[in-house]
């Protein structure tokens, strides 16, 4: 049972953890934080938070663990205000998509009380955002990737893996780089190519006829393209190397596939799309 936590930034991930925790029965008061008050009092409404605060050394001074919630681009801001703040036993995770720029913020921030932070990333998520897109059941049979470093404190992953858990989710170890570089494969680069997409497709003549004419696969292909451009901006700043390696890549899988049809060549067409339709069976197979 957590007696007090903290949310700083009740949107989707923050807020749908909350809303886990309490329907669980695994958290006794929940104080959100975050720059906008009528939000806050929305969440309040909706019973996701019980008190709020917007100022976050106010929201986290009394918790036992810390969740912060916010955009990779204010997390410093964020940490820096924690820092000073926190009693010593308490515990602070974070949910950010990119791992190696919040470690770097909380090095910083936190100095010599690192050890209680233990960094982390719900693989969970939708297109939606903001205070009314949480929902309690966001995490169940998901994954949660932990990615402590030597310095984090043993009870302290344990509070953090334990608070997943208690929302249906499945934990996962990585390094901090090994996280980078998988999700900026399976989520930072599809999120590129989905905004590419619609971008594209909107820039030609006939875009409305384009978008008159989409189908269900058009539809499932860009539904990520709607994902909030604030998140996406700080992912691609937060993990641009990994990324950019990977676009590269992935332009040279294009050119495969226009040289294949330049050439009229139907085998290799058939192997193209045979390999990536079995690939993605057995993918989604496992999800
Ligand atoms: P969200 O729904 O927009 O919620 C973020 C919350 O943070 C907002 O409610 C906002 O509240 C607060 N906030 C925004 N900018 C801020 C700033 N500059 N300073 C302080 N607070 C700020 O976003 P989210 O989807 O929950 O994403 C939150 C974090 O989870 C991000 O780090 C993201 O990388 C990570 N994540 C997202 C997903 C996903 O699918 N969306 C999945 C996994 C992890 P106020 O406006 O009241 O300040």
């Amino acid at each position: 049972m957590i007696d007090r936590l903290a949310i700083i930034g009740v949107g989707l991930i923050g807020g749908s953890l909350a809303l886990a925790l309490k329907q669980a029965g695994a958290v006794g008061h929940v104080v959100g934080c975050g720059r906008n008050q009528q939000s806050l009092e929305k969440g309040i409404e909706l019973g996701i938070i019980d008190s709020y605060q917007i100022s976050v050394s106010d929201a986290v001074k009394a918790a036992d663990i810390v969740v912060v919630a916010v955009p990779l681009g204010a997390m410093r801001r964020v940490f820096e205000q924690i820092a000073g703040a926190i009693t010593d036993q308490a515990v602070i995770t974070d949910v950010g998509s990119a791992k190696a720029s919040v470690v770097e913020v909380a090095m910083e921030c936190l100095g010599d009380r690192v050890g209680q932070f233990v960094p982390g990333h719900p693989v969970a998520g939708t297109e939606k955002s903001g205070v009314e897109a949480g929902f309690a059941s966001l995490y169940q049979n998901k994954r949660v990737i932990l990615t402590p470093l030597d310095s984090t404190d043993q009870g302290a992953i344990e509070t953090i893996d334990k608070m997943w858990r208690q929302c249906g989710a499945s934990i996962e170890y990585l390094s901090v780089q090994h996280h980078d570089k998988v999700l900026a494969a399976t989520s930072h680069l599809p999120h590129m190519l989905a905004y590419a997409l619609v971008n594209f497709l909107s820039g030609l003549n006939e875009h409305d006829e384009i978008f008159k004419y989409a189908s269900g696969g058009f539809r499932d292909f860009t539904r990520i393209a709607s994902s909030d451009p604030v998140m996406w901006r700080d992912v691609c700043i937060s993990n641009g190397d990994a990324l950019l390696a990977l676009i590269e890549q992935y332009k040279n899988e294009l050119d495969q596939v226009s040289a294949a049809i330049q050439n009229q060549d139907a085998g290799r067409l058939l192997e193209l799309f045979g390999n990536a339709k079995s690939e993605r069976d057995s993918l989604v197979g496992n999800c």
